[in-house]
């Protein structure tokens, strides 16, 4: 529940403490600037919009079932619309929209929070547009990005913003218990060019990286044959769930150069593979290469603790060799 956050995040709570007792907008912005409370916030504050024990003042909401099935991923009258792949569809916004033409039945009202809004194609984008210009008292929009920037500002002008403060390093270690330090370092400055350069220059980082390069050289050798390699170049070095994502990360990013050789002959992180993604990009026509892309991001949404690896590994070459049909 929100109150959780009112010591950790107390600005925000406060914040959002206000907009819940005053007159609800229809439509916020979460700004979430690598806070890690940022996916609790955001779900806390879609539960106090939804949850009819809002303002009770209780500490947590154990006896609500509402609360109960959000945590479970089960409660329909909230939705929760992720990237496709590399964008956000006008399908799913299409989709979305007949799933809020109802009125609410068990909340007080129906929330849908879309993340990583700013990869709204344009057409998404315009859909959701016309979605906003007609609120409708019963719906709650909350859109969650880390690149405000790249929202489109007719979108942004009708959303509440709420800005969301950068945590510090000491938390995530403090939240995540990172062994690795040069991992969590990748992952508090994704998306920052300036500094995924610096990580790919610190000498400490050399290992890790080189061995990534290696193994998607490797795979781009040996294609399908690749999943008779995957224990040496992948399953001996990479283990935790934390490693696997990040190596997921970097390969994103290599692809990400291959697609940017290929249309602008200029690489953005991998300067000093930069033969390496040329021959590969080389290799690849464009659609190609955004397929792969495609995949490649899909899978790494699938990365928990625990899986079988060596199954992940083979089922993502499978389908990066084209075999499986609509992929
Ligand atoms: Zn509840």
């Amino acid at each position: 529940m929100l109150d959780d956050y009112k010591e950790r995040q107390s600005v925000t709570y406060r914040q959002l403490k206000n907009i819940l007792n005053d007159n609800l907008s229809h439509a916020f912005i979460f700004i979430i600037n690598k806070n890690i409370y940022a996916d609790g916030i955001v779900i806390s504050f879609a539960k106090s919009i939804i949850c009819k024990n809002k303002f009770t003042n209780k500490k947590s909401c154990i006896d609500c079932n509402i609360c109960e099935r959000i945590d479970n991923n089960d409660f329909s009258e909230l939705k929760i619309i992720r990237p496709d792949g590399l964008w956000i569809k006008k399908d799913q916004l299409i989709e979305l929209q007949k799933e809020m033409s109802t009125k609410p039945i068990e909340g007080k009202k129906k929330v849908y929070i879309i993340y990583e809004a700013e990869k709204m194609n344009s057409s998404a984008a315009n859909c959701l547009l016309k979605f906003l210009e007609e609120p409708f008292d019963d719906i709650v929009a909350i859109l969650v990005t880390d690149n405000y920037n790249q929202l489109i500002d007719t979108i942004a002008s009708r959303c509440q913003t709420i800005a969301l403060n950068n945590s510090d390093v000491n938390e995530y270690i403090k939240k995540y218990d990172f062994e690795n330090k040069t991992l969590l370092k990748l992952f508090l400055i994704y998306n920052n060019k300036e500094e995924i350069n610096e990580y790919m220059n610190n000498k400490d980082n050399e290992k890790f990286l080189d061995n990534v390069i290696k193994f998607i050289l490797k795979y781009e050798q040996e294609k399908i044959r690749m999943i008779c390699y995957n224990k040496k170049y992948f399953i001996d070095l990479f283990k935790q769930k934390d490693e696997i994502y990040y190596v997921f990360e970097l390969i994103t990013l290599f692809y990400k150069d291959v697609l940017q050789y290929k249309i602008k002959k200029s690489v953005n992180y991998f300067d000093s593979y930069i033969y390496e993604v040329e021959k590969i990009s080389n290799e690849k026509t464009k659609e190609e290469i955004i397929k792969k892309l495609n995949i490649i991001i899909r899978s790494k949404e699938n990365i928990k603790s625990g899986m079988n690896i060596n199954l992940f590994l083979e089922k993502l070459i499978v389908e990066l060799e084209g075999g499986i049909k609509n992929a």
